[in-house]
C-alpha cells in the first residue's frame, strides 16, 4: 500500500492542511488504521509486524532512504555504516533473525577476538606499563558500573568518583566513545540496565540489511509529519503531500527531533510525555572516515588506534574494516560537537592531520577522500542516541507510556521489551520497541 495524500487533502489543499482537526471531527472513517511516522529500524519493524498482522496502515519517512541511523554509506567506493555497526546482544536481536533469514553474511567480529590496538597520548605511544595501570581502571569502572542497578540514580562521574581519577578517566573515555557523551551528563542506573551479549557484523552494512529488510515495505519517503493531531476519536497526520488519518498513531521521531519540537502536536503533550522527554538528551558519536589509495601504514586491518589528548578528547581511528581502504574516526561527546561544528572539510583535514602524526605523514599523500557522519547536524535525528540524565533514569518507561490510546513512542529511546529498556540506544531495541508498539496499535 502506497501513502497517498487523503482525498478530502487533494480536494482541499492548502485549507485541509491548516484545519485537519475540523475535517477529521466530521467523519468517523479514518484513511487508514495506523500510521507509522518514522522509516528507521522501529517503524520498519513496526510496518512489517502491521503488515503481517493484516492491518492497513500508512509509513512516512522525511528522508529520501529507509533505515535512519542505520545508514550504509557507499559515497568513497568502500561501505561503511555511517550509523550502527554492530548487531549487540545478538542472541536475542530481532535484526540476527531477520539477517539470516534474508540470508545476510552475519560474523561474530571483525578479526575474530576483536582487533589489536595501539595506545598514544598527544603523539607518543603509551608505555607498557602506563596501559597496564589503564586495564585496571577499566576494570575497576566495569564493576563499578555493574553494581550500579542497586545504587542511587546518580551521574556515571559521581558514580566511580570514590575510586580515584584513574576510573574517572575511564569513566569519562567510555562515556564518550560509546555513549557519546560527557559523564557528569549521563544516569550510572540507566547505563547499567543496559543488555549485553555477543556482538554480530553484516560485512554488507548494517544498514544494508535495514534496507534489505524494508524492500517491498509500502513507504512514503521524503514525507515529513510536521504536525500530528490527536485531539478527535484518531489520529491526523500532516504533511506538506497531505494528511493521514488514522485511529492510532506510531511515532518513531528520533528523542532529539521530538525536543526541536519541529514535529507540532495538538494539542500539546501530557505533561507525563513532556517530562519524560526533559529527562533524556541526545548524545553525539560521529563518524569521520577517510579513504586512502592502498596504503596500510604498517597498521594491520582491524586495528583500532587510540589518541588521548587531555581528559576531554579522545579519538577512535578504526583502521581498515573488513580489509577495506579506509580508516573511520570515532568521536564523541562535547569533542564531536566541537569537530562537527568546523563543517565537513575541515572536520576531514582535522582528523586526517591527527591520523598522519600517529602513522606518519605519508597518510596526507596517500589521502582521497573524507565524509563526515556528525548526526548532530543531521535534522532528521539531532544526535546520535538517547542517554537518561542523572537522576532521570526513569524517563524511558514514562516515554513508552501511550498517549490517550491512539499514540505510541517507540524507538532506541524505548529499546526493549515487555518494560525492560536494555535494549536502548540500539538499533535491535529501536525493532523490539517498534514491533511492541504495533501489536498493542493492532488491538481493539
Ligand atoms: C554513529 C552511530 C553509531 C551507532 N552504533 C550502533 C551500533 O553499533 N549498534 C546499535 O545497535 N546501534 C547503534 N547506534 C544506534 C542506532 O543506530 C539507533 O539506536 C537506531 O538505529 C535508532 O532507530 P530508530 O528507529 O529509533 O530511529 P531512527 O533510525 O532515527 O528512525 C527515525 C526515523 O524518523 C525519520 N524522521 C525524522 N523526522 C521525521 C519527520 N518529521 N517525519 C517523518 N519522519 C521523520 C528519520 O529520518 C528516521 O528515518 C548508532 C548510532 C549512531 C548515530
Amino acid at each position: 500500500m502506497l501513502f497517498k495524500p487523503s482525498r478530502r487533502a487533494v480536494l482541499a489543499g492548502a485549507a485541509t492542511l491548516a484545519a485537519p482537526r475540523a475535517l477529521i471531527a466530521q467523519s468517523a472513517a479514518f484513511d487508514v488504521d495506523v500510521v507509522v511516522v518514522g522509516a528507521g529500524a522501529a517503524g520498519l519493524a513496526a510496518a512489517r509486524e502491521l503488515q503481517a498482522l493484516g492491518k492497513r496502515f500508512a509509513l512516512i519517512e522525511s528522508r529520501d532512504r529507509v533505515g535512519g541511523r542505520l545508514h550504509t554509506d557507499v559515497s568513497l567506493g568502500a561501505p561503511f555504516d555511517a550509523g550502527a555497526l554492530y548487531i549487540h546482544w545478538a542472541e536475542r536481536n530481532p535484526w540476527t533473525e531477520a539477517g539470516r533469514a534474508l540470508g545476510v553474511e552475519l560474523r561474530s567480529d571483525r578479526g575474530g577476538g576483536g582487533g589489536p590496538f595501539r595506545l598514544f597520548e598527544n603523539g607518543r605511544p603509551v608505555p607498557d606499563s602506563e596501559r597496564g595501570k589503564r586495564r585496571a581502571a577499566f576494570r575497576a569502572l566495569s564493576r563499578a558500573l555493574d553494581e550500579s542497578q542497586t545504587a542511587p540514580d546518580v551521574s556515571i562521574v559521581a558514580r566511580v568518583a570514590e575510586f580515584g581519577p584513574d576510573v574517572v578517566a575511564a569513566a569519562s573515555g567510555m562515556t564518550r566513545l560509546s555513549l557519546g557523551e560527557e559523564p557528569e551528563r549521563v544516569s550510572a542506573l540507566d547505563y547499567a540496565r543496559l543488555w549485553s551479549g555477543e556482538d554480530l557484523l553484516a560485512p554488507a552494512g548494517y544498514g544494508a540489511l535495514a534496507e534489505r529488510f524494508a524492500a517491498g515495505l509500502p513507504v512514503s519517503l521524503s514525507t515529513p509529519a510536521t504536525a500530528i493531531d490527536w485531539s478527535g476519536p484518531g489520529v491526523v497526520v500532516t504533511t506538506p503531500k497531505g494528511a493521514i488519518s488514522a485511529r492510532r498513531a506510531i511515532v518513531t521521531l528520533p528523542v532529539g527531533v521530538l525536543i526541536e519540537e519541529s514535529v507540532r502536536f495538538a494539542p500539546r503533550l501530557p505533561d507525563a510525555t513532556l517530562a519524560a522527554l526533559e529527562g533524556l538528551e541526545m548524545g553525539v558519536l560521529a563518524k569521520i572516515a577517510l579513504r586512502f589509495d592502498g596504503a596500510r601504514f604498517d597498521v594491520p586491518a582491524n586495528t583500532d588506534i587510540f589518541e588521548v589528548r587531555g581528559p576531554r578528547v579522545t579519538y577512535d581511528f578504526e583502521c581498515w574494516p573488513f580489509e577495506r581502504d579506509i580508516v573511520i574516526a570515532y568521536l564523541g561527546g562535547d569533542h564531536a560537537r566541537q569537530v562537527v561544528g568546523l563543517g565537513e572539510a575541515d572536520a576531514v583535514a582535522h582528523v586526517l592531520d591527527v591520523f598522519a602524526t600517529l602513522v606518519g605523514p605519508e597518510a596526507r599523500r596517500r589521502f582521497v577522500a573524507g565524509r563526515m557522519r556528525g548526526w548532530i547536524d543531521d535534522p532528521h535525528a539531532l544526535g546520535a542516541y538517547s542517554h537518561a540524565l542523572p537522576g532521570r533514569a526513569g524517563a524511558r518507561a514514562a516515554l513508552a507510556q501511550p498517549v490517550a490510546g491512539r499514540l505510541w513512542f517507540a524507538g532506541e529511546a524505548t529499546g526493549g521489551q515487555g518494560g525492560d529498556f536494555g535494549g536502548a540506544m540500539t538499533a535491535g531495541g529501536a525493532f523490539l520497541a517498534g514491533r511492541d508498539a504495533a501489536r498493542a496499535a493492532a488491538m481493539g
